[in-house]
């Protein structure tokens, strides 16, 4: 088999759904799509080789390698997209569609499916014995839900490069920082009772409110601690997304719950951000209610790389942009984690990803190609990082 054309490529892989969600009823497998990349990995001179999941086999992992030896460079991407309504798009989402002039319509076309296609066209372009050090292409499951596949590669401790490029849609400008994520649900109780008398019960509502000042005191030492004007919120955030509690006003409320999101800076790490955040929360609240803070959702670490690090002059130097910092959160900590020099650089734009129409230029499709094909030869063949 050889390798498709680069548009067949993106045609194929949106055909193929790959919802990955925390909702069980949208929730798909992304074993075709890996399947499929493994194929034309494999084609391209690749040893490609498909991961299950350990938590859940009907999700895998692609991880192909080209060439041998230490260091060299990674090209990572998910292979999962968002679940979408079928209503809102004006084409079919699984069917990629040219609507206007060279701009390709379908879901995942941009977030992150164009970027395989680009990643395979440029590495065909090498063969195995040419390459000084090794090209690895990754392909993650789950990143739009738990992170689970980028998280077991870090577990596992591989693969290693010295540098990775992230192809989410950056519109490839090379990017050096996002925040990080943290989801968090928090429950109060106390006892309920008859509400003509205080001494029946233990209000939760009241103990929420105590909750709640001392997030928003945290919140406001958080953002007093640590500024990096890059971003375009240039401090970390804490909002409270969601309050539920009580039944009646005759009656004390017995359990109050609440969720909230923090988007933390570089330098910032979860666990940490935690732990001190559980202690201060402990020691405001009347130690008579019960305290429980749980994570909705496993952590997602910030990112940052230095601004004159080799993998960022170089992304510089291909894509002609000055490295800049995003909203969003994609895998690039767990690469850096695991040893790379790690930048996020990809095309289309992030602003269509997870909305109907989502779409990808096909102009961006080539560029990518050849900002892909010239990182490979100059970490792989020239051996420069
Ligand atoms: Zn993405």
């Amino acid at each position: 088999m050889s390798l498709p054309e680069t548009l067949d490529m993106v045609r194929q892989l949106v055909a193929e759904p790959s919802v990955s969600s925390p909702d069980a009823s949208r929730d798909q497998s992304n074993r075709r799509v890996v399947e499929r990349l493994a194929e034309w990995a494999e084609s391209a001179g690749f040893r490609a080789e498909v991961v299950p999941l350990r938590e859940d086999p009907s999700k895998a992992n692609l991880v192909a390698t080209l060439g041998e030896g230490e260091g060299g460079l990674i090209l990572s991407g998910h292979t999962d997209t968002v679940p979408t309504d079928p209503e809102g798009w004006a084409s079919d989402p699984w069917t990629l569609t040219e609507r206007e002039d060279g701009v390709f319509h379908g879901l995942g076309s941009a977030d992150m499916k164009g970027f395989f296609a680009a990643a395979l066209t440029a590495a065909s372009r090498f063969r195995a014995g040419e390459l000084k050090a090794p090209l690895t292409l990754i392909g993650t499951a789950d990143e739009e839900s738990t992170m689970n596949g980028a998280r077991q590669l870090l577990a596992d401790g591989s693969p290693r490069a010295t540098m990775a490029i992230i192809g989410e849609p950056t519109g490839l400008v090379p990017v050096r920082m996002h925040k990080g994520i943290l989801m968090h649900r928090v429950l109060v109780e106390g006892r309920a009772g008859h509400s003509s008398d205080p001494a029946l019960g233990l209000n939760a509502i009241d103990g929420m409110a105590a909750v709640i000042a001392e997030l928003q005191a945290f919140r406001a030492d958080l953002a007093e601690e640590l500024r990096i004007e890059d971003f375009h919120v240039p401090h970390a955030t804490l909002n409270l997304g969601r309050i539920e509690g009580g039944d009646s006003p005759n009656r004390i409320c017995g359990s109050c719950a609440m969720t909230y999101d923090m988007r933390l800076l570089p330098g910032m790490v979860p666990g940490e951000i935690r732990t001190q955040l559980e202690a201060r929360l402990r020691s405001r609240l009347d130690p008579r209610y019960r305290l429980v803070l749980e994570e909705l959702v496993e952590s997602v670490p910030p990112f940052a790389i230095e601004r004159d690090a080799a993998a960022v002059r170089l992304l510089e130097e291909l894509t002609g942009q000055e490295p800049r910092s995003v909203m969003f959160c994609t895998e690039a900590a767990f690469f850096q984690q695991l040893g790379a020099q790690t930048v996020v650089c990809g095309p289309g734009s992030i602003e269509v990803a997870h909305q109907p129409n989502e779409h990808v230029p096909h102009d961006q499709l080539v560029s990518g190609t050849d900002i892909y094909a010239k990182a490979i030869h100059a970490v792989c063949v020239e051996g420069r990082a």
